[in-house]
């Protein structure tokens, strides 16, 4: 008998993974209930996404060379994109959605996936098999499929975990706008992103501005607490940027939801969960793009493996290999989040540290490289000496919030 292998979601996580199930000679098909809009997103990708997934080059807008970080007071801190080992591929790729995930969907169905326009609607699911309902999008009619399993690759809001009856996740919420701008506006983002903190943008993650092909686009997370604030937040960002924005065109305003939390379980009889569906955001950056189809590949490859059994526990495989493999990383970076973005003072310690050259190295090994190695004992030494350092001379002065020059709230 054929085996099949239903993916709900062909987004970034949803296309790998039926890519992946293809390259293993399962039978796919996805069910995608959007493909004309993009996914909301600021589309800044490491350089591992393009060398592991084998990616062209030609879906990069722009490599962005220098991250400039800007503190609530507007200290800046350029830092180069680098890591332990400089290469000429260091860089942070940004990408339009549009394009990104058309390519990859486009790719899942060369390699013999199937793609269904339709969105879904009920899921059961017993010792014979997966029984999806959906809603056609083409024609409006009810349907039903079969299969021997199921990958949630449904995002956020995740219905494929809502029909297993998981509960929701902590969400974040971003929202962005995109601007074209005149040449001479875009200059100078030619190679730079910006990220910028302070209560009045972003209480507890950042604002960013990230340069595509002829735009730029702005935005600003905002965790849980903050959601309901979140259109304040990006005028307030428009503010701060002031006359950088100047002559810019209107092009879209976009939002969405982020998990703030990995979900505890992520794979279950005959089903698993990956990328945001399964809470697998990166705290401190909000990077999900990476991990969505780190997470794709690895349910396939897992599922692939168990299809003639796909039981909950050996399904869990796939939550063993990934914790074994990013726990570290994902602690750190909660931890991370949780420090730096804290409170403005310590906003302002961030920043200053951004400019330690160890912080640069460790930080742009685990973004681009996805490697995160226990630093040293002396480098730790000194940056401790300098964090420890940092936070006295925040604490024991206090540097005036652009927001209160700016008058705003
Ligand atoms: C404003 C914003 C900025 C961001 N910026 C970055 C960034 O710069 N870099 C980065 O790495 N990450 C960023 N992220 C996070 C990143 O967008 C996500 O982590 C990533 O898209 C997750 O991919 P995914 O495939 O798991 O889910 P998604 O990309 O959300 O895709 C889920 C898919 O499931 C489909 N779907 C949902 N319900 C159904 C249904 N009932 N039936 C059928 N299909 C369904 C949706 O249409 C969608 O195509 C950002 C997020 C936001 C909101």
């Amino acid at each position: 008998m054929t085996q099949r292998v239903l993916v709900v979601g062909a987004s970034v996580a949803g296309a790998v993974a039926a890519i992946t199930l293809r390259g293993l000679g399962v039978e796919t098909v996805m069910l995608e209930k959007e493909l004309v809009r993009a996914k909301p997103c600021g589309g800044a990708v490491p350089p591992a996404a393009f060398t592991e997934f084998d990616l062209p080059h030609h879906l990069i807008d722009r490599k962005v060379k220098y991250c400039l970080m800007v503190s609530p007071s507007g200290q800046e801190t350029r830092v180069p994109v680098a890591g332990s080992v400089p290469t000429d591929d260091d860089y942070v790729a940004m990408v339009r959605r549009e394009v990104f995930d058309g390519f990859l969907r486009e790719r899942a169905q060369r390699r013999g996936a199937d793609l269904i326009h339709g969105q879904l609607l009920g899921l059961s699911i017993s010792a014979a098999g997966v029984t999806a309902r959906y809603r056609s999008m083409i024609n409006g009619q009810e349907q039903t499929l079969k299969a021997d399993a199921v990958i949630g690759a449904d995002g956020c809001y995740s219905p494929t975990a809502r029909l297993l009856g998981l509960p929701h996740l902590p969400r974040a919420v971003a929202i962005q706008e995109r601007i074209a701008l005149p040449e001479r506006q875009m200059a100078r983002w030619e190679d730079t992103a910006d990220l910028y903190l302070g209560a009045e943008v972003s209480p507890d993650l950042y604002a960013w501005a990230f340069p595509k092909c002829d735009h730029i686009a702005i935005g600003i997370g905002a965790g849980p607490r903050y959601a309901n604030q979140a259109k304040r937040l990006l005028s307030n960002l428009k503010v701060r940027l002031g006359s950088a924005l100047e002559g810019g065109r209107f092009l879209l305003r976009e939002a969405h939801a982020l998990p703030m939390e990995p979900r505890k379980q992520m794979a279950f009889e005959r089903a698993l969960l990956v990328g945001d569906a399964a809470g697998l955001v990166a705290h401190t950056s909000g990077e999900g793009i990476y991990w969505a189809m780190k997470s794709g590949q690895l349910a396939a490859q897992t599922l692939a493996g168990f299809l003639d059994a796909p039981t909950a526990a050996n399904l869990r495989t796939y939550e063993r290999i990934w914790w074994q493999e990013y726990g570290l990383m994902y602690n750190f970076l909660r931890w991370l989040q949780r420090w730096g973005y804290g409170n403005e003072r310590q906003m302002e310690v961030f920043t200053e540290m951004c400019r330690n050259p160890d912080v640069q190295r460790l930080t742009f090994d685990s973004y681009m490289y996805k490697q995160m190695a226990p630093a040293p004992w002396l480098v730790q030494m000194r940056m401790t000496k300098d964090i420890i350092a940092a936070q006295a001379r925040n604490y024991l002065h206090r540097r005036t919030p652009v927001r209160e020059r700016l008058g705003l709230e």
